[in-house]
């Protein structure tokens, strides 16, 4: 068996030992190899440090000094302790400041040497002039290893408390110098020249340790040659995994459609529109895929309201026409019963039967699906999972909002049916980014919206300006529309003073009595749900008070305005699927937000795009920007690899080069044969993740 340094466990290091391996396991660190891969995230020079006479306001700088007085100081009249550290190196003095934080005052001593980083502020009032607060701090010691810590670029990496910044960089320095030498590359050789990257030897000597006179801002951006090289490697190992599912994807059999189109025909007689061109062209790639005798694993990426469920229907009729069960997969019991009303009634009259199957439902028809009974069953992930037993499940369509993984997808073909797959997403996302985290998917977008809409328009109100508000309301209503009104909350809490939509649907009643007011949200019963949104839909109730359990997929094309209360509060995906659920008709429709102020400058950035946009991608692209990919992805759920060193907004050209070089390589060498420590590097990247490989 090929070893790399993941098969050492960090503890046995010299200089680690149990005790320290328990804390570096808090930083994800147990073998060797997380070691060398956990870099800093910042770096400071401190070759040639400015002397604090020399310090400008305003700059970030790192200062090295002799701590001459370290000191708590009340401030009378205000609860305010605050711990002062003043330090000299020769030039000048400068103080650091800690707000309360007393206990700082036991790690000092005066006399002792130590490196502060922050930004310098000059004080007014009294002073000695340059000041830092909160800096970070670094006590020197005549330890014997100044080479480490001072006199260069030093790395400067996140703590965990019982482990200093210094005892981590000495136990990374010493990882370096004992054990680089065994570092193997795992990327074919062609590969790095044809893309003109470092070797990894190299680039894990200098990410930690840089040489004097490399440049410090692109290693503190984390996009330095050597930062290139390891990001290279993360987005290489996560697309050759996504390639080799992938390719078992394509080689397992599946169902070959053999369709004769009548049933197909008369759907789209029936559909009270024609289709667009994007939703023919998106069809015909799903029913190229429905006759190979393959798995289809598709994603269809659309905007909300671009037509995905019509396309989804006209797949289940296929299915259902060569005597294949579908089912419809939503992520909320809510969708799932949205999807019921919309299509059921479509269905029947194509003479095909279709049932709903929620965790809350009582009457089950499980006989009938076993028996085969019942063509179409829409429901919840759980149907799946809860292994409800089909006679013969064709197809399976999951409606779904980032919740439907790759790792889920995998067990849905484990469970020895082979069904073809088709997901549905209205996150807008970058090509490749959908490619990489719909790794296994092959990829569709309807990127046209049917004729005849006119664009949402959207305002934003304060909540001050309410009367305003309420008489917009008064007029969709009195032209025949209806209204939804959205809260953050059901109820009111004690934690929070944001108002609730039980409150909220009192108010909107005592103030519009000659109009039907309905609320909905989780926690009524299905049924009830079920007639509510029936009766929303049917014009009995003219003014809606939910939450957002009306997020995704409502689809009442009357309603033509739209409030979100406390519209500050809500993400901007989220926005953006809310006022989807207006604009769906050949009306005008508006979305009102109306927001509580105070509130800070994230919430305003995402109100003004809203205002300002209706496109979905753009307002993704903003949503990346405001939020960082990790948060935006929530990479955990979509079930691929952490990415610990490379961004996928921010090396998103590299991650293309990844991707094609992994897709090849794996055309050319599927098992990687020809390159056992790929293939070992490989297995422990994706490790407990998924099984990469069907044959030893
Ligand atoms: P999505 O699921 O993509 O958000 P839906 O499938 O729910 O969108 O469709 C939104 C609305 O548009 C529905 O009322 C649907 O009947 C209608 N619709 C779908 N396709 C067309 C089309 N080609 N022309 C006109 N209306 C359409
Ligand atoms: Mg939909």
């Amino acid at each position: 068996m090929v070893k790399d340094l993941s098969d050492f466990q960090i503890q046995y290091i010299k200089g680690v030992g149990p005790q320290r391996a328990r804390l570096l396991s808090r930083l994800g660190i147990k073998t060797v190899k997380d070691a060398l891969y956990y870099l800093p995230y910042r770096y400071e020079d401190r070759s040639s440090l400015r002397r604090i006479s020399d310090l400008i306001y305003g700059n970030v700088e790192t200062v090295s000094g002799r701590v001459i007085s370290a000191e708590v100081i009340s401030l009378t009249g205000r609860n305010l302790k605050i711990f002062e550290l003043i330090v000299n190196d020769g030039s000048g003095l400068l103080k650091g400041k800690w707000f309360n934080q007393p206990f700082m005052k036991k790690n000092f001593e005066v006399g002792d040497e130590v490196v502060l980083c922050g930004t310098i502020k000059r004080n007014p009032y009294w002073g000695i002039g340059f000041e830092m607060d909160n800096p970070e701090y670094e006590i020197m010691s005549d330890d014997g290893d100044s080479l480490i810590h001072t006199n260069r670029i030093v790395p400067v990496y996140r703590v965990t408390s019982g482990l200093s910044v210094r005892q981590i960089r000495s136990i990374i320095f010493n990882l370096i110098n004992t054990c680089i030498k065994d570092v193997r590359d795992p990327i074919p050789v062609e590969i790095l020249r044809r893309n003109g990257l470092r070797g990894l030897f190299e680039s894990l000597l200098q990410v930690h340790f840089p040489d004097v006179g490399v440049d410090i801002e692109p290693l503190n951006r984390g996009v330095s040659d050597f930062h290139r090289r390891l990001s290279f490697d993360e987005l290489f190992m996560l697309e050759l995994g996504l390639a080799v599912i992938k390719r078992g994807n394509v080689l397992e059999k599946g169902i070959a459609f053999n369709p004769e189109g009548r049933l197909l025909k008369r759907l789209i007689e029936m559909l009270p529109f024609r289709l667009t061109r994007a939703q023919e062209k998106v069809f015909s790639d799903i029913l190229r895929d429905m006759k190979r005798p393959h798995p289809m694993n598709r994603l269809i990426q659309g905007d909300v309201g671009c037509g995905k469920t019509a396309v989804a229907l006209m797949a289940m009729t296929v299915a259902a026409e060569c005597r294949y069960q579908s089912a419809l997969m939503a992520p909320t019991e809510i969708l799932a019963e949205q999807h019921y009303i919309n299509i059921h009634r479509m269905i029947e009259d194509l003479g095909l039967k279709i049932c709903l199957l929620t965790g809350s439902k009582k009457d089950r028809p499980l006989k009938e699906i076993a028996s085969g009974e019942i063509d179409i069953v829409v429901g919840t992930h759980a149907l799946i999972q809860e292994g409800v037993v089909f006679k013969n499940l064709g197809l399976v369509v999951i409606d779904e909002q980032h919740r439907f993984g790759v790792m889920q997808r995998a067990l849905l073909r484990k469970k020895a049916i082979n069904p073809d797959v088709l997901v549905m997403t209205a996150t807008p996302i970058p090509r490749t980014l959908a490619l990489t985290l719909y790794g296994d998917l092959d990829y569709s977008v309807i990127d046209e919206l049917p004729p005849n809409r006119r664009p949402v328009i959207t305002l934003l109100f304060n909540h001050r300006q309410k009367h305003y508000v309420y008489r917009l309301i008064r007029e969709e209503v009195k032209k025949g529309r209806e209204v939804y009104v959205v809260y953050p909350i059901i109820e009111e809490s004690e934690k929070t003073d944001l108002r609730s939509a039980i409150k909220g649907k009192n108010a909107f009643e005592k103030f519009f009595p000659e109009f039907k007011v309905g609320l909905l949200h989780g926690r009524i019963k299905p049924q009830d749900r079920e007639e509510i949104m029936a009766s929303f839909k049917q014009g009995e109730i003219d003014i809606l008070v939910s939450t957002t359990v009306i997020e995704v997929g409502v689809d009442v094309p009357n309603a033509t305005l739209m409030l979100i209360i406390h519209a500050e509060r809500f993400g901007l995906a989220q926005l953006h699927q809310l006022r989807g659920r207006t604009g769906r008709g050949s009306q005008q429709s508006y979305c009102i937000l109306v927001a509580y102020e105070p509130y800070g400058e994230e919430a305003r950035k995402r109100l003004n795009i809203m205002v300002r946009s209706n496109d979905g991608f753009r307002i993704a692209e903003e949503d990346l920007n405001i939020r960082g990919p990790g948060e935006f992805f929530g990479t955990r759920q979509s079930g691929i690899p952490d990415l610990r060193i490379a961004n996928i907004v921010r090396d998103a050209e590299l991650l293309n080069v990844a991707r094609r070089e992994a897709f090849s390589l794996i055309d050319r060498d599927p098992d990687l044969k020809g390159f056992p420590l790929l293939r070992k590097s490989l297995e422990t990247f994706w490790e407990g993740k998924i099984e990469l490989f069907k044959t030893g």
